[in-house]
């Protein structure tokens, strides 16, 4: 087999595990591309001086543990592609801790051995005022047409436990956190005037989500204006974050590793626009391999999810295709009902042209032993007997 270096993106976790590396988040030495550190001083990764000691440090060997990890060995491979993704890290990283540190101040429910601030919202308790943030976000969700989808469901106290405030993956994925991020945004504008933490805070969401505009509006390579730009958005909100954490000791702001590789994301923004090869195309491709393996039955599921995919993928291949020439097949069905439904229709059509009982059987396994599939009738019934026909035991 042959292969050549493209390039490696994904977390921090994936790329530590995939190439062995002897420097990551919780080694004292943070980062495989530079030597950054995790203490204070001129290295640590609280720095965020884009021209300085940092940027003297960049690595030009691959540092890893023993064994070193056999993508080493492909032809071209550079260290310098193994790179941190932008979803994971803003999305899935930053944005999980800036929205509620921002929101627990707005809503104003009291930091660890400080006094709360004027509340945005009415109401007594901390659910009541979360209800009414809730109300207030879904309004602008709906009147900014942030799909249902993107939104998440209700802002809740438990975001606001502990020290360090945190929403989990379980209350917000990436796409409704990056949806909600403006939001956010705009509420701690309206606050700017109030305190130098209110105006850190402000300036933080923003350099965010105004980071975050110019990579999704540039194309797959940035002119040099948007890279600029981009980088004076990223590198004031890194900043302001650190003041905020320096500032509030005791929380809810802090600065964790995943701040030093949004930093990377920005100053290397040259080699490709990060929106534009970012992980959500592959998180969603594990959902969909999800949703087909579990809707097959469970002794034939690990060949059948594999072939309804394949199916559905064709689907899709040709209604894009269609989209792109103008032609439409007056035999293909029409693409309503989601992946599942095109791929039972696309290997029953298939299944009737070319008498494949394989095609016909994937296509037809998608109801069995779920409740959905129950008592509906199926479209293409291949009955074979294999072995000796099952008889009753004689007494
Ligand atoms: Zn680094």
């Amino acid at each position: 087999m042959l292969g050549a270096w493209c390039e490696l993106r994904g977390d921090w976790v994936f790329l530590r595990e995939a190439l062995n590396l002897k420097h990551h988040f919780s080694a004292t030495s943070v980062c495989h591309l530079c030597g950054a550190l995790s203490g204070e001083g001129p290295m640590s990764f609280r720095n965020f001086d884009t021209a300085g000691p940092l940027l003297e440090s960049l690595v030009t060997q691959w540092a890893s543990n023993d064994p070193p990890s056999p993508l080493g060995q492909l032809p071209g491979f550079s260290i310098w592609r193994c790179m941190f993704d932008l979803m994971h890290t803003l999305d899935l990283g930053l944005a999980q801790r800036a929205v509620p540190s921002a929101l627990q101040g707005l809503l104003g429910l009291p930091a660890r051995r400080r006094g709360s601030e004027a509340t945005a919202f009415p109401g007594r308790s901390a659910a009541e005022r979360c209800k009414e943030a809730t109300r207030a976000y879904h309004a602008w969700a709906k009147r900014t047409m942030v799909p249902s989808s993107a939104r998440v469901k209700a802002i809740t106290p438990r975001w606001f436990d502990g020290r360090w405030p945190t929403i989990s993956q379980q209350h917000a994925k990436a796409a409704a956190l990056r949806a909600m991020l403006p939001w956010v945004a705009e509420l701690a504008e309206t606050r700017q005037g109030e305190s130098r933490a209110a105006l850190l805070r402000a300036r933080c969401l923003r350099g965010l989500v105004c980071m975050d505009k110019v990579y999704s509006r540039a194309p797959r390579f940035l002119s040099k204006l948007a890279e600029k730009e981009a980088m004076q958005h990223g590198v004031r909100a890194l900043r302001a974050m650190a003041e905020l954490e320096q500032l509030m000791p005791d929380g809810p702001w802090r600065l964790v590793p995943k701040a030093h590789a949004l930093l990377h994301i920005v100053r290397d923004s040259a080699m490709g626009n990060p929106r534009v090869a970012h992980c959500y195309q592959d998180e969603d491709f594990v959902g969909r391999i999800k949703r087909a393996y579990v809707s097959c039955h469970g002794k034939t599921a690990p060949l059948r999810a594999i072939q309804r995919y394949c199916l559905a993928a064709g689907v899709s291949f040709t209604a894009r295709e269609e989209l792109l020439t103008g032609r439409r097949s007056k035999r293909a069905p029409p693409l309503t009902g989601g992946p599942i439904m095109w791929a039972r229709r696309a290997g029953s059509v298939a299944a009737a042209a070319s008498g494949s009982a394989d095609l016909a059987a994937a296509a037809d396994s998608s109801g069995r032993g779920t409740k959905r599939g129950r008592g509906r009738p199926r479209v293409h019934t291949v009955k074979r007997r294999v072995g000796r026909p099952r008889t009753r035991p004689e007494l």
